[in-house]
């Protein structure tokens, strides 16, 4: 009998049989179930293929045939799961196996529900928050009769035993870069290593591909297929810019939720579909700050503000987890005169509440979902129409498709432009398209609202008008001039340690002894814009190299035989240095 329905039926706690094991009155064994789940056998009637997808399909096959990796750019909607299921229907009737690789599975369960449908008993899951137990099964079955696993980053640690098909969803995705813990990977550019090894078809797919991807198209490395309508008629949502600086003009300007953005919200409630709201930073607000000095409240062990979150009333270092209650005056100079500086997703809801009393609100970010339970019943709550409007960081632009959700607010465009990195306007390209995709659905067309201070940037145009070529024409040109990726490799060489003053040495020496070879790709030490975490200081040291595998290489070497020669060093050796080759 199983342990837990034992437990159960005689209504006692593992310490009882524990004591009737010992007393050799039960035998304790263990057994291994598969945990396969008994998926729907029944066959599932898929839509026929419109023609679009039928002619990408075509375009897939040819290139498969010669061997080529194929990049599958589909706006959103447009049905690239129903291809991945021929894809995958054909390799498995060829008895090879699939790789289906996804960013995050928890907030994709849509996908794995309808692969589930369709290919029932064949599909095993796989990701890192597993239990090990399971992780095991899989990982036994991977090299035996396994046929389709969908797996996080993780997946392409499996040991396949005849993979056919590897298919690397949301490619663009940076959650497929593993930075902490090592091994530093990226598993989109690992995929496409493991089916050249394995001579298997890869297929990268995303509405919004990487520059990296859209440039190994044009170096012919990629066959690109496109998919620009949405299936079954439904057309793209129509992009709108509320531009700031003309409310601002016009003396209407309301913060956080402008007049045209409130307003469109009004209607779309009135007619009782779905809001969404994007704001890609958490908490209350970023922090508080001291209205008569200027003081603002930084974490004590990092270089960063501490975020106020009302709900707990205190703050908190996303970096560190420290918490400190929210002082009721400034530590400075005892002013009581305290505000608030800038806004994140739970004020986002509180503004929601006081304008639209009636309107149900939910949020979803990393603090309503610590477990996976109440993310789960967060998102199917919305999906039941139990919430009006869902207030997100960038958690609501991934993969969740809903029926009803007929306006889509991005509240503050400009800070995704100005973040300091150089992927920056490629990222504000893609979240404000992906969560853009999530408006209009069957039947109606949606509408997007972006609230931004920067209307002339040309991110947003490209936006607006959904015009990929020319953002990838544009910002490929700009990456060439300032000579970044993908027209180089970068390696970043992030150092660390409690005194400052090792930091520093150990920074200058690798960067003199880099320099000595490579010269002018080295540029260093860097203070980087949060330079301490968790007490330690931080320095890089970027390498920047012409795409030449000899020199990649020799460089390699040489950084392991330094990693070498200063792990000798007494005074050096207790300073942790972490290399990451093509950083995200
Ligand atoms: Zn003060
Ligand atoms: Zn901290």
């Amino acid at each position: 009998m199983e342990l837990a329905v034992l437990m159960q039926r005689a209504a006692v706690d593992h310490s009882v049989i524990a004591a009737m094991v010992k007393k050799g009155i039960f035998i304790l064994s263990e057994k291994e179930v598969a945990r396969i789940s008994e998926g729907n056998d029944d066959a599932v009637q898929l839509p026929a293929l419109s023609n679009d997808q039928q002619q990408a399909l075509h375009l897939i096959h040819q290139a498969f045939d010669q061997l080529q990796p194929v990049l599958l750019h589909g706006v959103t909607g447009s049905g690239k799961t129903r291809i991945y299921i021929e894809l995958i229907t054909e390799a498995l009737q060829n008895d090879k196996q699939v790789l289906y690789l996804l960013p995050e599975i928890a907030l994709t369960s849509q996908i794995v529900e309808r692969l589930f449908e369709v290919f029932g008993n064949n599909v095993l899951i796989y990701h890192s928050k597993m239990p090990d137990m399971e992780r095991v099964e899989v990982w036994k079955e991977a090299a035996g009769k396994a046929k389709l696993i969908i797996a996080a980053r993780s997946g392409i640690f499996l040991p396949f035993d005849r993979a056919g098909l590897i298919i690397v969803d949301e490619e663009h995705d940076a959650s497929y870069k593993q930075t902490s813990p090592n091994p530093h990977y990226n598993a989109r550019d690992v995929a496409l290593y493991l089916a050249m090894k394995y001579k298997a078809h890869i297929i990268l797919g995303s509405a919004t591909p990487s520059l990296e991807s859209a440039f190994n198209v044009k170096a012919q490395k990629f066959q690109k297929v496109s998919l620009t309508s949405r299936f079954g008629e439904v057309s793209l949502p129509q992009i709108e810019i509320v531009d700031l600086v003309y409310e601002r003009k016009t003396g209407r300007y309301k913060p956080v939720l402008s007049v045209p953005l409130q307003k469109a919200m009004a209607a779309v409630l009135e007619r009782g579909k779905q809001v969404i709201l994007f704001q890609n930073r958490r908490g209350y607000v970023p922090t508080i700050q001291c209205k008569n000095c200027g003081w603002t409240a930084m974490c004590t062990n990092c270089d960063v503000n501490l975020t106020y979150h009302k709900y707990a009333n205190d703050l908190s270092c996303h970096y560190c987890q420290q918490r400190k209650k929210n002082p009721s005056h400034c530590p400075d100079c005892g002013s009581q005169d305290i505000g608030e500086l800038g806004l994140g997703t739970e004020k986002l809801e509180n503004v929601v509440k006081q304008y639209f009393p009636n309107a149900r609100v939910g949020r979803l970010d990393f603090d309503t979902t610590r477990t996976k339970a109440a993310q789960d019943k967060l998102i199917l709550s919305f999906a039941r129409g139990e919430l009006d409007v869902m207030v997100g960081t960038q958690m609501v632009t991934k993969g969740f498709d809903f029926d009803h959700v007929a306006l889509v607010g991005v509240i503050d465009a400009d800070a995704l432009i100005r973040f300091p990195d150089f992927r920056a306007v490629e990222r504000a390209y893609q979240l404000m398209t992906q969560v853009a995709g999530r408006a209009g659905r069957r039947q109606e067309m949606g509408k997007v609202m972006i609230q931004t201070y920067s209307a002339e940037h040309p991110v947003i145009k490209e936006v607006v008008s959904g015009n990929f070529e020319g953002f990838v024409a544009r910002e490929l040109a700009e990456r060439k001039q300032f000579w970044f990726p993908p027209f180089c490799r970068l390696i970043v060489l992030d150092i660390r340690h409690s005194s400052l003053e090792n930091t520093q040495l150990v920074a200058k020496e690798w960067t003199t002894a880099l320099q000595d070879r490579l010269g002018e790709r080295v540029k260093g030490p860097i203070v980087p814009s949060i330079s301490r975490v968790r007490n330690q200081y931080i320095r890089n040291v970027v390498i920047k190299m012409e795409k030449d595998d000899a020199l990649i290489t020799r460089t390699k070497q040489y950084i392991l035989q330094l990693k070498d020669t200063f792990s000798q060093i007494k005074e050096l050796k207790m300073v942790r240095v972490n290399i990451d080759v093509d950083p995200y």
